[in-house]
């Protein structure tokens, strides 16, 4: 029996991005619902050849669905993810809420796809930050064993959601209009500027998406020993993260090696010729189901360490494409069936 499935989230860059996804990979489905605040009654959504209606989320909406993937922050996980699961639901969800709960997986298809044959009703996707990083560094390090990563980000404002696109467009025509540019989302200007502040500061002054990386990249890989640094910078760019990464290896893996062992690994797209000034960028990655690496080389000034460039879509690889994945898989391996469905309440 094909599944129901429900979007919410729907009106959000994450949420049309999902929509568009289900659509593109002809998902087999039998029905699609909408759903995202009060504000959004109403708003049609093309699909197919259809037009959809968005509706409120409440307790009683997800009744009747399969699986819902949810794309629309982190209080609304927390209220209504248990409530979806109570009634038999799956649900995949892309805020940050469940990702550090021992009862949810945290997945990445090509990576640890075997931890939904477990699952309890509530899978979490990873930051998108942490996806990008992992799908390159999985393979590396099922080698190589890496001990250490040190990555800094350059993360493109569509990463904060429609919000941030709508900050940048606005900034810019302003400036380019000679106004004082208006600054409401971001602490400061970030049209022609970077900002090394991304989500809000800890007591350790590493900021929440920093030690999201850190966290949730030892969970995936099962290994709490994996020394995990990181520093987030937006950036002025529309659609894309960036990565600069380095990492330090038990065993040696040279970066011809490792061009070869990424160019068969699932998910990724080795883009590295500097002679011929090839390497990713995020206008490159942008639309794009890969996830792109170039620029490796050697790190000279210890044992064992590569550098890399890692570029993917934020919205995409880093949150749309990652949940309809993992739903694709629940479908096709039978496993949307929830033992217990009372678990998160
Ligand atoms: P967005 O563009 O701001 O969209 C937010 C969506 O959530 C909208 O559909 C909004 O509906 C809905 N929403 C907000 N409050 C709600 C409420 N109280 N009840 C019901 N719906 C509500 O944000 P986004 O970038 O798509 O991000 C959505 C989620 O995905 C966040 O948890 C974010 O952390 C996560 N995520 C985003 C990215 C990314 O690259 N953007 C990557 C990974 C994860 P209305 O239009 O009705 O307000």
């Amino acid at each position: 029996k094909k599944p129901v499935i429900a979007i919410v989230g729907a009106t959000g860059a994450v949420g049309r991005e999902c929509i568009k996804l289900f659509e593109e990979r002809n998902f087999p489905l039998n029905d699609i619902k909408l759903f995202a605040s009060s504000q959004s009654v109403g708003i049609k959504i093309p699909f197919n050849s259809d037009e959809l209606s968005v509706q409120e989320i409440t307790d009683q909406s997800l009744q009747d669905v399969d699986i819902a993937i949810f794309s629309a922050g982190s209080e609304v996980s927390k209220k209504y993810a248990p409530i979806a699961v109570s009634s038999g639901c799956v649900v995949i969800d892309n805020s940050s809420h469940w990702r550090m709960d021992d009862r949810c997986p945290l997945v990445i298809p090509e990576v640890n796809a075997h931890t939904l044959d477990n699952h309890r009703g509530i899978i979490a996707n990873p930051n998108c930050s942490t996806i990008q990083l992992i799908v390159v560094l999985a393979p590396l390090h099922n080698i190589g064993k890496i001990k250490r990563i040190i990555v800094s980000t350059y993360q493109s404002v569509s990463g904060t959601g429609q919000k941030g696109i709508n900050e940048i467009e606005k900034q810019t025509l302003q400036i380019f209009n000679l106004q004082q540019p208006e600054v409401t989302i971001y602490p400061h200007r970030i049209a022609f500027n970077c900002i090394p502040h991304i989500d809000s500061f800890l007591d350790n002054d590493y900021t929440k998406e920093e030690m999201k990386i850190t966290n949730e990249t030892k969970k995936i890989f099962d290994d709490p020993a994996i020394k995990v640094t990181a520093t987030c910078v937006r950036v002025p760019v529309f659609y894309g993260h960036s990565e600069s990464v380095n990492i330090e290896m038990e065993n040696k893996i040279t970066p011809q090696q490792a061009r070869a062992i990424l160019s068969q690994a699932p998910g990724v797209c080795v883009y590295d010729n500097p002679k011929e000034n090839m390497y990713p960028t995020p206008l490159d990655a942008t639309g794009e189901d890969l996830t792109f690496v170039g620029r490796i080389r050697e790190d000279h000034s210890i044992d064992n360490g590569l550098n890399l460039w890692i570029v993917a879509d934020n919205v995409r690889k880093g949150a749309a494409l990652n949940a309809i994945q993992i739903a694709e898989h629940l479908v096709n391996n039978d496993l949307l069936t929830i033992d217990n469905p009372n678990l998160f309440l």
